[in-house]
């Protein structure tokens, strides 16, 4: 029996073969190979599972069904397209608890979260449905007489997604969706950790309509099945969610190939807490955003920049709150938190957690270590823990990931701003403060994708941009109308009916009469 444990990664690849999860071509089915992996439940770590560990060949079908349906997919009327999103949407609606649990189940988080997430995925698609009806563009003047110029979207052509374990239905359908309404085929490849979820999506698709070989789902790891779909020639766009480390190599082998390339990554957000900020609020903000998915949200709040002036009474009052939060199997409606994905995502947030203690001395306050008993002492559970640190400390510079939050000291706003902006991630920061000049000085100076105010950093909404700045992405954002930039191409198009040669630039300044 072989075992392969991928960077990050609880998978494993064993000879048990169970379902047909890939979908190609219209139809599910294994892995060329025969070859699977285990899906675990991270909280009991029972496997709940097997799922094909998808070859270069499973790939390559896939994309050559998706290349084959785009040719008509593409000519679908958008409304019609629209139609079918609003099917799914209404599928996903129905199912919402059952994928809410089978969520919960294999990623963790907590039923209240898997429920938002799916609840995301169903906004995303009736927002995506409405563009059926939309999908503008321009029609503007020509410098030249009887002629007629607009702009359309076209799409990209075949989009190869793939994505992360963290929000496992709500992030491909940010990407499916818009990909579907602009007409595009796709090949998704989901995290390994979180397939399950990949699989009820696909699914909802399915049933309401969409045609063989416009959504294809391939199972796999990164280093195989992702990898293979990212060199694959005839894939045109690759848009990722994922680590800024993985990122920079997707956009390399993009850019070296000519593919639109789309990289949502990783964060390391900060709530500025003033002294004027309502404290009550700004606790509660911060246990959100801080603890919400254990900390595993590229918009987690994993610096807590508090002035120097309510730093103690902040500082009790968070820790004595965290030292209560109810860790558990996320299957209980109790629970407030989860567990790590996997093995290795645990160990690295231990490995974090010495960094604090040893390397950066930093001031530990409550929790630090892996249960070791009771419930928790089985499955991936990390104790919530607060330290306080600096801000040039490596556990307040770089992604931890985890249920790991770093309170810092700041004599200012001035401060609170540079040290916000001190890392190489800009995704979310949050301010809390009642002072409207504060508010719209921190808008202005944050080097953020996505700003809250009196609000934690977690919580963005499907109609708006999100993205980041820095090494947060290379520009693009997903959801909203800007996901729609991602995923079609703008076509100028002129209509020149004067019966005559026009030369723009030159007819209108007779440009040719001097040459
Ligand atoms: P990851 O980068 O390890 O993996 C993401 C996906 O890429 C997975 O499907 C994986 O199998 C695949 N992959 C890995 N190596 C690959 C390769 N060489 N070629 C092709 N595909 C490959 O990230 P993760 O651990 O799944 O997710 C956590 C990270 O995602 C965090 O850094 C987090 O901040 C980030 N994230 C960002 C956003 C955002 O929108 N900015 C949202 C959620 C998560």
């Amino acid at each position: 029996m072989t075992t392969i444990l991928e960077r990050g990664n609880k998978m494993t690849t064993k000879k048990a073969v169970h379902g047909a999860f890939n979908f190609i071509g219209g139809k599910w089915g294994r892995s060329s190979k025969g070859g699977s992996f285990e899906n675990i439940n991270p909280a009991t770590e029972e496997v709940i599972d097997f799922y094909p560990d998808s070859t270069a060949e499973d790939v390559d079908r896939a994309v050559q069904f998706a290349r084959k349906a785009f040719h008509s997919w593409r000519k679908v009327p958008v409304a019609k397209r629209g139609e079918i999103l609003l099917k799914a949407m209404q599928i996903l609606a129905a199912k919402k608890e059952e994928i809410s649990r089978a969520q919960t189940k294999e990623m963790g988080k907590i039923l209240k979260e898997t429920r938002g997430d799916v609840q995301e995925a169903i906004d995303t698609a009736f927002y995506y449905a409405g563009e059926g009806r939309r999908l503008f563009g321009q029609t503007t003047t020509s410098e030249l007489p009887n002629k007629f110029s607009m702009s359309v979207r076209m799409p990209v052509g075949i989009c190869g997604l793939i994505t992360p374990w963290n929000f496992p239905t709500a992030i491909p359908s940010w990407k499916i969706f818009p990909a579907l309404i602009c007409g595009n085929t796709l090949i998704l490849k989901p995290a390994s950790d979180t397939p399950e979820s990949a699989v009820h999506l696909v699914r909802a698709l399915e049933e309401a309509g969409v045609p063989p070989g416009v959504v294809n789902l391939v199972h796999g790891r990164g280093s195989t099945a992702g990898k293979y779909l990212l060199e694959h020639p005839d894939v045109n766009l690759i848009s990722f969610t994922g680590s800024s480390f993985v990122g920079s190599q997707i956009g390399a082998s993009c850019g070296k190939a000519f593919k639109k390339c789309n990289l949502e990554l990783g964060g390391k957000n900060a709530q500025i807490v003033m002294e004027d900020a309502k404290l009550d609020l700004a606790i509660e903000g911060a246990l959100w955003g801080a603890f919400g998915t254990a900390g595993q949200r590229c918009t987690a709040t994993s610096r807590v920049l508090v002035h120097e002036k309510v730093f103690k009474e902040f500082e009790e009052r968070f820790v004595e709150r965290v030292k209560r939060i109810k860790v558990g199997n996320g299957l209980e409606e109790s629970t407030e938190m989860g567990p790590m994905i996997n093995r290795s995502q645990l160990k690295k947030v231990q490995e974090y957690v010495e960094i604090g203690k040893h390397k950066d001395r930093a001031k530990l306050l409550a929790g630090g270590e892996r249960y070791t008993e009771g419930e928790c002492g089985k499955g991936f559970f990390f104790k919530p823990t607060v330290f306080e640190g600096t801000s040039k400390m490596r556990i307040s510079q770089e992604e931890i990931f985890g249920p790991v939050a770093v309170l810092i000291r700041v004599k200012s706003f001035e401060e609170s701003m540079e040290v916000l902006n001190s890392t190489v991630y800009g995704l979310s920061g949050s301010i809390y403060t009642q002072d409207v000049n504060r508010v719209m000085r921190a808008i202005q100076d944050m080097e953020t994708g996505i700003t809250y105010i009196n609000a934690p950093t977690i919580g963005a909404e499907v109609h708006l941009p999100f993205g980041g700045v820095k090494q947060t992405g290379n520009g693009h954002r997903e959801a909203g109308t800007t996901a729609l930039e991602i995923f079609s191409e703008w076509k100028a198009v002129y209509v020149d009916y004067s019966g005559t040669l026009q030369r723009a630039q030159i007819d209108t300044h007779d440009g040719d009469k001097n040459s």
